[in-house]
């Protein structure tokens, strides 16, 4: 027997029982006629004790052992000492009869503790020793204990799990395709699916009125940060609903999750529109658990004589609280954030509600302490609080200043890992510009329907066009996203031919759906959650990549073992593919 305990289960209650326990030596401690050893498994840390006057060879023996030496130890549970109270064992040691060292390790590349030395790249290339450390061990532990109580969430919502093949031909959500030769069919590819959405929706011409998968799906997308070639859904289906059917559900399970995983309870979720969305938080994923929310003041500096103004399509301001007393030195830094490449905006405009209720700004040379107050009582700021005002074209305003007030609430330390306050978005629009290839693209998909009565629109102002479309945020992040499915085989042909397909084409690529549709396909409509973004905030973190097991680099390598690679030329040959020429 390797061990009768786990390293996380010993308590006082187990007091002189013999135990015997695996797992690795975390650590070894000699004090002059003590050693220690921690053994650490899945479950936690124990601590083996030895004592020269108990038995001098065994310590001896124990004192060659090495970091991360795989033993199987067995001993009394004793009480210790010295208690250590921030350790779930840390009443209790093992006085260690025997033990036999079951493998030997290298020492490891980096110490595998809480905290540890091991940089990034490192940590990926021994993924498996990273494993061991507990904060990575925990949140592959989160990511099991959500999946599961998605599973059951759903399952008791009567939703299926059906599987859909991986070898499949592209499905267009906005990405490229990873695509596999076929061997046996020469010249031709499969493409890994950027998610399964044409097999759900046949799944709901096939009856099964309500679906779910926890399923890879694969993009070939330039890597941002945080983003993997392959990730993780959930995604889900259901026939004979309206929008409201599908947001009830959903928001069920979110609400759901968010309380068997943080025990914190959401109420109903807000609703907001994409329009509503883009003009008060200037981004479709707002961050709703602070204020901060824009004031246009065009009007109020309309003809002005202030050039910056008066050349504005829009001016747009945000109150940020209680920091009227930046120092130029920090309002600088603001001004300096606004104008990096990544927000892209040429200047920002301040103003201080001064705490004598006077103004003073960046632009006391154009603006009366009047006009100033104007604008003061229009974004509502209250003395002590920094008005940031941002003036020009009028979309990429709003990104600029939605991108300043997430700068400026996590300085203001208002993005709190442990508040959660999701919302839907919703009427997304339909179609959205390209200016590569200068084209309508569907802003979710070619399968959202769009609202009958505005598809009057399309030839005056497509883009005005929306979608039965939605969007799950949580604390600035789309967690989640799906529509209402077009059915009819007519409009569907129909919007094929808006995003530019031509006949043969779209009946070249979605023949299959569109047949399908001609044979009884019920309205149905569905979403899907992002489940690595899903773990990663219930656990605390922004970052995907802490909660998946074996994840990929920023270029969408794996460092241990070092995919991509290079094939044989023998194995080219047989995929038929040209072969390496050096
Ligand atoms: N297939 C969509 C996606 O991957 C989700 C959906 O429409 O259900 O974003």
């Amino acid at each position: 027997m390797f061990r009768s305990h786990t390293c996380g289960e010993l308590q006082i209650s187990h007091l002189n029982q013999t135990v015997t326990l695996a797992g690795w030596v975390q650590r070894v401690r000699n004090l002059g006629g003590m050693t220690f050893v921690d053994l650490r498994d899945r479950y936690g840390l124990t601590q083996l004790a030895f004592n020269e006057v108990w038995d001098p060879e065994l310590m001896d023996e124990a004192r060659k052992l090495g970091r991360e030496f795989v033993l199987s130890a067995q001993g009394e549970v004793i009480e210790r000492s010295s208690k250590n109270a921030a350790m779930a064992t840390g009443d209790i040691e093992i006085k260690v009869s025997n033990f036999k060292i079951l493998n030997s390790a290298k020492t490891p590349p980096f110490t595998i503790e809480d905290d540890t030395d091991g940089g990034e790249e490192l940590r990926m290339k021994y993924r498996y020793l990273d494993i061991r450390r507990a904060p990575v061990r925990n949140n592959l532990l989160l990511r099991n204990k959500v999946n599961l109580a998605v599973r059951n969430y759903l399952n008791d919502e009567g939703f299926v799990d059906i599987e859909t093949p991986f070898l499949i031909k592209s499905t267009p959500e906005g990405a490229r395709d990873f695509v596999v030769p076929s061997r046996m069919n020469e010249g031709e590819f499969y493409a890994l699916p950027q998610s399964p959405q044409t097999f759900k929706q046949l799944l709901m011409v096939g009856g099964m009125d309500k679906y779910f998968q926890i399923v890879k799906c694969f993009r070939d997308e330039d890597l941002r940060a945080d983003r993997q070639p392959e990730f993780t859904q959930i995604d889900c289906e259901m026939a004979f609903v309206e929008r409201d059917d599908v947001l009830r559900t959903f928001e069920g399970l979110t609400r759901h999750l968010i309380k068997e995983i943080k025990g914190i309870d959401t109420g109903d979720f807000p609703r907001m529109t994409y329009d509503e969305a883009i003009k008060k938080y200037g981004s479709d994923k707002p961050d709703i658990r602070f204020g901060m929310e824009f004031v246009e003041l065009s009007e109020l500096t309309a003809s002005s004589g202030f050039p910056v103004f008066d050349s504005a399509e829009l001016v747009v301001s945000i109150c940020a609280p209680g920091i009227a007393n930046y120092s130029r030195k920090q309002l600088d830094a603001l001004v300096n954030f606004v104008k990096t490449p990544q927000v892209g905006a040429t200047g920002l405009i301040w103003c201080k509600h001064q705490e004598d209720g006077s103004f003073k700004s960046s632009v006391d040379k154009f603006f009366s302490q009047e006009a100033l107050q104007n604008w003061a009582n229009a974004a509502q700021s209250k003395t002590g609080d920094l008005i940031l005002i941002m003036a020009g074209q009028a979309a990429k305003t709003r990104a600029a200043l939605s991108a300043l007030r997430l700068h400026l609430a996590e300085n203001l330390n208002l993005r709190k890992s442990s508040e959660f306050a999701p919302l839907w978005v919703i009427d997304f629009p339909l179609l959205e510009w390209d200016e590569d290839s200068n084209r309508w693209h569907a802003m979710h998909h070619p399968f959202t329907a769009p609202y009958p009565k505005d598809l009057t629109l399309i030839d005056t102002d497509p883009g005005a066009i929306r979608a039965n479309a939605y969007d799950l945020v949580l604390n600035g992040n789309e967690i989640g996203g799906g529509s209402i499915r077009i059915h009819d085989k007519a409009l569907q042909e129909k919007i094929f031919g808006y995003l530019g397909f031509s006949d043969e084409e779209a009946r070249k690529q979605f023949g299959f759906l569109m047949d399908a549709f001609e044979y009884g396909a019920p309205p149905h409509g569905g979403m899907a959650f992002g489940f690595d973004r899903l773990v990663a905030l219930l656990g605390g973190k922004e970052t995907i990549r802490d909660f998946i097991a074996f994840p990929k680099n920023n270029a969408g390598r794996d460092v241990m073992i070092d995919a991509p690679a290079t094939l044989a030329d023998e194995q080219l040959k047989e995929l038929n593919l040209s072969v390496n020429l050096d």
